[in-house]
């Protein structure tokens, strides 16, 4: 084996840290559902096209961050960059748009080949929600507060902040676009390559640049709000006021855009400040255009994804699971009697952890170890009395309990 080592962008997740993203995608789930959204799950892997042609071929995404490859049977294949486009495209397919509106929320691995750096993997997590079918603001703000409202329940809500920005509809979007054409076209030169490139091709993408020189750029840049026609003004203030009513703080940000090219109105960004630059732990928007340039009908829609590794290094440590009861048998009888006791006490609910080897001293170590509340001591004598030893690790007490009422006295420690 040359080298025993994950792909460079993957790694692990050693239980403390999977417990963290289960507390995330749990979290999601609970207060997803009390918001009416149902739990979907869409192929990791999808046909290129459903990707390339929604995302847009001038984003980051396609042009250099998808994992495309030709299958075995010659199919283009792609490893799914994000879950909005494999989500529109498993409601067509399934033809769910007899019945609106539709709210599905997702939870589960995508894929992008890029610089690999903490909190920005190659193979990361995202938990996401889509509402489809409603035209109206009042899905905006649904959809925003349900994300500050999951986190909120994580606990890290008051270290992020949201910031809002509408995208206007396609008529105020062609307005604005000129003006960032205007603005940028003479100081060309000094912008970075890519953004060079989207000056010609999609020069919004300019304002979403990492490169420190087009963010400078793009401070004095001419805002999307100064471009809004009524319509689009209209749609906004009902957002914002919808957002005010419930009392979810938010900042204006008025060159926030979103990485993909479908969005419309609204635009947001959870971001916190405690994780250096990768700062964005939930982001989304409104993305009208989406089902029907995938063949769909024409229905609107609007939804977010949050990166479950952000998010995962800002929860606090998640409550372990149940301390477990250390069954510790001495002697080749208590063994075999310890297997049949274990196995009746796991089926009436109890967690046990069965000593395999070592003395008495060495067992009670390992199940100090582990975190054992109690630990049940079966050696000979104990077996020739029909009783067990059962010891509070917390206390150091120690009683006899029969055999036949082991399963009662145990109980309270389910
Ligand atoms: P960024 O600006 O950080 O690259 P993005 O705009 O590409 O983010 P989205 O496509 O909006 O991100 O995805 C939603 C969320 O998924 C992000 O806010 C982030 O929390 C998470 N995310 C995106 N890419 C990665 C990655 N490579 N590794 C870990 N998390 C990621
Ligand atoms: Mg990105």
């Amino acid at each position: 084996m040359a080298q025993l080592q994950p792909v460079r962008g993957t790694q692990d997740l050693l239980p403390d840290m999977l417990r963290r993203h289960r507390m995330v995608s749990e979290t999601a789930r609970n207060v997803g559902s009390l918001y009416g959204f149902e739990e979907i799950a869409t192929p990791i892997f999808e046909f290129t096209e459903v990707f390339s042609r929604p995302i847009g071929e001038s984003t980051d995404i396609v042009s250099k961050e998808m994992y495309t490859f030709p299958d075995r049977s010659g199919e283009e294949l792609t490893l799914r960059p994000e879950n909005t486009a494999g989500v529109v495209r498993a409601v067509i397919s399934n033809g769910l748009t007899q019945s609106l509106p539709i709210k599905f929320s997702y939870s589960g691995p995508m894929f992008r080949h890029e610089r690999p750096q903490k909190g920005r993997y190659r193979q990361f997590h995202q938990i996401g929600v889509e509402l489809i079918g409603v035209p109206q603001p009042q899905a905006d703000i649904e959809v925003i507060a349900l994300g500050a409202q999951i986190l909120s329940d994580l606990g890290i809500l008051d270290r992020t902040v949201l910031e809002l920005n509408t995208l206007g509809d396609t008529a105020s979007r062609v307005a604005y676009r000129e003006a960032l054409v205007a603005y940028f076209t003479p100081h060309r030169a000094s912008l970075s390559e890519d953004s060079q490139r989207r000056l010609d091709t999609n020069p919004l993408r300019i304002l979403d640049s990492k490169d420190e020189g087009d963010k400078a750029l793009s401070v004095n840049a001419p805002a999307f709000g100064d471009y809004l026609n009524e319509d689009s003004r209209w749609f906004f203030d009902h957002v914002t006021s919808g957002l005010d009513a419930i009392g979810v703080a938010y900042k204006l940000s008025p060159r926030l855009v979103r990485g993909l090219d479908y969005y419309c109105h609204t635009a947001f960004e959870f971001v916190t400040t405690d994780l250096g630059s990768q700062g964005t732990v939930m982001g989304g928007g409104r993305y009208d255009g989406l089902m029907n340039l995938m063949g769909g009908p024409d229905l609107p829609g609007v939804g977010w994804a949050a990166g479950i590794e952000r998010l995962a290094l800002l929860i606090a440590e998640p409550p372990l699971s149940t301390r477990p009861i250390a069954l510790i048998p001495v002697g080749a009888e208590a063994e075999k009697k310890a297997l049949v006791i274990t196995q009746q006490l796991r089926r009436a609910g109890l967690t046990i952890e069965l000593g395999y080897s070592g003395n008495l001293t060495r067992r009670i170590k390992r199940a100090d170890k582990i975190r054992a509340r109690i630990a049940v001591i079966l050696g000979d004598n104990e077996l020739a009395k029909g009783v067990a030893g059962v010891r509070d690790l917390d206390s150091g007490e120690q009683v006899e309990v029969p055999l036949a009422a082991l399963q009662d006295h145990l109980a309270p420690f389910r």
